[in-house]
């Protein structure tokens, strides 16, 4: 089914959909546990349109290139042009908060980074950010406490607080904006914490930010 942006009431958002910002080691226990150090200044990447697909429907992991890890995430929808944005202007361009899959395939990823060659092929392909249905920010509260959980097959794996972002949403998006314009329809992800793993076909997922989302989802 075609992506489109929606929240959690049912209501589409009315906005284009955009690419995906997202960046990379912004949890140290996650830098840890791939044995990366951690980064000076925010690592960014980002996946096109094309990566986004509904979370609350299975979703396709691709098995010809070796395994492939989840990266549970705060997802910001952005709702306005933002470039060289300060933080009266990002506060007021956010208009959904809610929770994504930076699916990465790892196994490639490492060769790729081995070479030196650039991590595209690894992250931005087709379907790999299943994000969620948002909330509006008024309901979401203070982005910099919530709880981003992910249970696989009954178990839980990841379970971390983005009271642990080495950079806050609001300076990551600011730096952000200094490279890449965001436009409405954008998508902001704001890094993993600790936990990421293997999925495979067949897995059930469930997918949770706080009280206010919680999504059961398979990967097929
Ligand atoms: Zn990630």
């Amino acid at each position: 089914m075609q992506y489109k942006h929606q929240y959690i009431d049912g209501t589409g958002a009315d906005l284009p959909v955009g690419k995906v910002v997202c960046v990379g080691r912004n949890y140290a226990d996650h830098a840890a546990e791939l044995n990366n150090p951690v980064p000076t200044t925010p690592m960014l990447f980002m996946k096109p349109a094309p990566a986004l697909v509904p979370l609350d429907e299975p979703f396709e992991v691709p098995m010809d290139y070796g395994t492939v890890h989840f990266e549970t995430e705060m997802a910001v929808l952005i709702g306005q042009r933002l470039k060289n944005a300060n933080k009266h202007e990002i506060e007021d361009a956010i208009v959904g908060v809610g929770v994504a899959l930076d699916l990465t395939l790892r196994d490639l990823q490492t060769k790729l980074k081995e070479r030196g060659h650039p991590w595209e092929k690894a992250k931005a392909f087709d379907g790999s950010c299943p994000v969620s249905a948002f909330v509006e920010p008024e309901a979401a509260g203070d982005l910099q406490d919530q709880q981003i959980r992910l249970t696989v097959n009954g178990e839980v794996r990841q379970n971390g607080n983005s009271s642990h972002m080495l950079n806050k949403v609001y300076p990551l998006i600011a730096y952000m904006s200094h490279y890449f314009t965001l436009e409405p329809g954008d998508v902001v992800l704001t890094g993993t914490p600790a936990g990421v793993g293997s999925v495979v076909p067949g897995d059930k997922l469930r997918v949770e930010l706080s009280e206010l989302i919680s999504v059961e989802t398979q990967a097929v």
